[in-house]
This record gives structure tokens, sequence and C-alpha cells, in this order.
């Protein structure tokens, strides 16, 4: 692609002028890291946070969660949501429970998720809580969770909703939230926001262009200062196999050995795509006709979301059509019926989240399945550095769950092909999409070496200044 000009930009003799302070930007969040995205915009009277993410993997990270925001809670107007994964949404709850009382801006899509997640997470948090305790592997004593079922009812609550109107926050009405699709999952969304002069576009993350469920991302509009994710700012996917022949091999080589399959998917989305790829697999006799079974709450209850007429417009026809259909599966909805999966007596796939082996029940089967050779572990996305899904990415022999040391005696294989993050050529592509170069680019949402590589193709091919923000680091607009 050529190289962007930038083109002369007219004189703003009302900038000069100005008599307040210049809007601000913080990055609270998803800066160094990949996860934790939090952005405050603070001008022309208003203060708005732009997602609400909770810190997930290494522990120097997960301990900012607990720690007292840098932002007091209450001084926060509004909060506008990019999409429901738990790092970008799952701090509200915590957010709430400091003092903050406005409302949440999102899509439908990402409201009616939020709320799945958000009371899953708590549940978890409550869960983990009443573990530490009675097992005795916590150092805090008593062991608090994080935030409540309740804290989580009154962010969602707070959650608004919108069409495809411009939001206005603020006392002065002057600032404007305007939400862009993404394709990442549903409801996913790019977040402009325009405070007075400023224009500042989040890319939130963005999705692949050939995601398997979801229609494709729209263009990005113009903005003087973009925020942009880089979880692969330095990768390139592979061509996508539509045959799957690594999934389907590895799950006939277990089938053939007597042992089952664990697949730890995130419950939003990856569930849905993996899902239509084993059926599939099924359909063509490339494996064998085993029971499936979707073990997390969570994953069943986003599934209705993906299915539900409301969100009919973000989804692929076809798609809407096939996961209407999906037949064969088994639910596993009490916690009884989750741990005898373990034991199954025959070969079977189990989809459980978290996706990052985290937390949810995928950490009971995988404590279970990981020390006998015949299982196997399927991972199918994005692993963050400190999470269990990245240990055993990276072929640990033993992992640590609630308080003990478990082999990994099973076999282990990444599949590349259910990514819904753009890879570094796919990111470059959606910024020379804007119908203007904007004028700085803030690289966040990636671990650093990802990060610093995508903002070294951005000074490459575009015309404008680059960083790479440091956590609480503040940036003027003006
Ligand atoms: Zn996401």
């Amino acid at each position: 692609m050529d190289r962007h000009e930038r083109p002369a930009r007219p004189a703003t003799p009302a900038r000069a002028a100005r008599s307040g302070p210049a809007p601000a930007l913080t990055f609270l969040g998803a800066a160094g890291t990949v996860t934790g995205s939090k952005f405050l915009l603070e001008g022309e009277g208003a203060r708005l946070m732009v997602d609400c993410g909770l810190y997930q993997g290494e522990r120097r990270w997960r301990a900012l969660n607990w720690e007292a925001p840098p932002v007091d809670p209450a001084s926060v107007d509004a909060v506008a949501l990019s999409h429901a994964h738990l790092d970008h949404c799952g701090y509200l709850p915590a957010l709430v429970r400091g003092g903050f009382a406005g409302p949440v801006h999102a899509t439908a899509g990402t409201a009616a998720l939020a709320a799945v997640i958000l009371r899953d997470s708590a549940h978890l948090q409550e869960d983990e809580a009443e573990g530490a305790r009675r097992g005795g592997w916590s150092k805090h004593d008593p062991p608090l969770p994080l935030y409540t079922v309740a804290d989580a009812d009154e962010a969602i609550a707070a959650l608004r909703p919108v069409g495809d109107a411009v939001v206005r926050v603020g006392s002065a009405g002057a600032t404007t939230v305007t939400f862009v699709p993404a394709g990442h999952i549903l409801g996913s969304s790019s977040v402009l926001v325009e405070m007075g002069e400023a224009s500042v576009l989040f890319s939130g993350d963005l999705g692949r262009p050939d995601h398997p469920v979801l229609r494709p991302r729209a263009r990005p509009p113009a903005a003087r200062t973009v925020v942009v994710e880089s979880t692969y700012g330095d990768r390139t996917h592979p061509e996508v196999d539509p045959e799957h022949r690594v999934m389907a091999d590895a799950i006939r080589r277990t089938i053939r050995r007597g042992g089952s399959v664990v697949v730890p998917a995130f419950a939003v989305d990856r569930t849905e795509i993996v899902l239509l790829a084993i059926a599939d697999l099924v359909e063509s006799g490339s494996i064998p006709d085993v029971p499936i079974w979707v073990d997390s709450p969570m994953a069943l209850a986003a599934l209705e979301i993906y299915r539900d007429p409301a969100h009919a417009g973000e989804v692929r026809p076809e798609a809407l059509e096939r996961l209407r259909r999906l037949s064969g599966l088994r639910e596993a909805h009490s916690a009884e019926e989750s741990m005898r999966l373990n034991t199954p007596g025959t070969p079977c796939i189990i989809v459980s989240a978290s996706g990052m082996a985290t937390g949810g029940r995928v950490v009971h089967h995988l404590r279970h399945l990981l020390p006998q050779a015949r299982n196997t572990v399927l991972l199918t996305g994005y692993q963050a550095i400190g999470t269990r899904g990245r240990d055993l990415q990276e072929g640990v022999r033993e992992l640590k769950m609630s308080g003990h040391y478990v082999p990994v005696r099973a076999e282990v294989v990444t599949l590349d092909e259910f990514s819904v993050h753009a890879d570094a050529d796919e990111l470059l592509t959606w910024i020379g999409e804007m119908p203007q170069p904007p004028e700085s680019v803030h690289v966040v949402h990636g671990e650093p070496a990802a990060a610093r590589a995508l903002a070294d193709g951005i000074r490459d091919r575009f015309d404008c200044a680059v960083s790479v923000p440091r956590y609480c680091e503040r940036v003027l607009l003006d």
C-alpha cells in the first residue's frame, strides 16, 4: 500500500482560543500487557472511561486488580465498552463497588454478553475465595472475592445498550461516543470519542476479515488520535485450513488410544467457532461420532445470545442457520455432570471454559485428564503469559492447580485457525482504511515485543507519531 501523505490541516483558530485545558488521555490498563484494558479521557467537562477490563495472567498485573484504582471511580461520568471479553469489561463490578454511579454504554450484543460474563466472573471470584478458604492455600485470611454477584448485578443494571445512535456524555454534552463494528465477537466495536477538537478512535479488539460466524468489521472512521490493539502485532496468521486437518488428526489419534479431548475455549465466540468446526468434521466423517460435551454454563448462555434473532444483523446468515441446527451436543449443566466427564467410560470431546485455563470448569478437567498420556488438550486461541494455557503451550511438565502440582503427560496441541484477533498485516490494513491518516497512534494491548513490532510497522507505513505507552502514562490531545 502507498505510504499515506498527511493532508494539510485547516487552521483552527478555535483551538487557540479555547480557554479550558486540553483533553487528556490516560492509559490505565493494557499498557505493557494484553489484559486490563482501561483508558480515561478527560476534557470538555467530561470524564469518560473506555473499557474497564480485568487483568489476567501474570501475577504482577493481576495484583493491580486489587489495588485502589489510580482514578477515583466516583469521579468518572460514564464508561463505554468496546466488547464483552473479561479483559475489557471484567473490572466494572469493582468500579461500581468503588463508587462509580454513571451509565455504561455498549452495543446491544455487548450488553447482552457482558451480563452473562460479569455474573459468571463474580461467581468464580466467590468460588475461588471460598475454595481458598477451605483449602487453606491463600495467603489472605479470610480470602475475599474481588467482587460479589451483588456487585456484578449493580454493574449490569448500569448497562445502557445503544443502537447506531451517537451517545452524548458529560454534563455539557459536548463529548460524543460512536460504536463501529469490529468483527471480533458479537457486539464488538471500535469506539470513536469526539471531545471538542480531539477525536480518539479506540480499535478495541479487531477481528479477522473472515470470521466464520460474524459479519466483517466496518471501515474505521477518521480520528486525529488512534489507540490500537497489538495482540498479534508481531505475527502473521497462517492460512486457515478449511478442513481443520491438525484438529481432526489430533482427535482421531486421541480416540484411537482411548483418550478424551479437552478444549479450553473462550466461552464467548470461540465455543461457537470450535463447535461448528467439530460439527463439520463429524459430518464429513473425518472424526468418529463421539459424544461432544459443552461444559460451560456461560458458553451455553452465550450460544443462546448468538442464536437470538435480536442480534441476527451481526451474524452471517448461513452460520446462524448452522448454530441453530447444531445437534448431538450434550450440555453439562450441573457441577456433578461436569465432574462425571472426567471418568467418561468412552472417549469424548469436552469443550469447556476458560480459554486460557485461568478458571472455570476446564481447570478440574485438566487436573484429572493431564496426568494420562492417552488424553489431549487442544488450545484454541491466544494464551497470555502467566496463564496455565501458556504454560501448557510451552511444554511444562507439571502444572500447579488449586495448590497441587499435576504432572502433564497428555498431548498438547495448539490450533492456530481459531484466532479472532487481526494479525499484524490486518491491523496495518485497518489503519490504512481510515479516510485520512491519524496524527498520532498509541499501541496498546500487546506483550511488549508485539507492541514494539506493530509500532515499527506503523512508523514505516504511515506518516504519524507512534508511541507504546506505559502504565498510567497521560498524553494531551491538543
Ligand atoms: Zn477480546
